[in-house]
């Protein structure tokens, strides 16, 4: 049985991973920003 399903999102820029949509939006937003990571918001990445 299989009841735990773990999503995980990624931004598809730098391809860092997320548990959240919102915490992976707001890393593929900055990354075509600025082109670069955000301490900040890699730091919630999943490893
Ligand atoms: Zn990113």
């Amino acid at each position: 049985m299989k009841k735990r399903k773990e999503i995980i999102y990624e931004c598809s820029i730098c391809k860092f991973k997320y548990k959240t949509k919102s915490l992976a939006k707001k890393c593929h937003d900055w990354c075509r920003k600025y082109k670069s990571c955000n301490i900040n918001i890699t730091k919630y990445a999943v490893k």
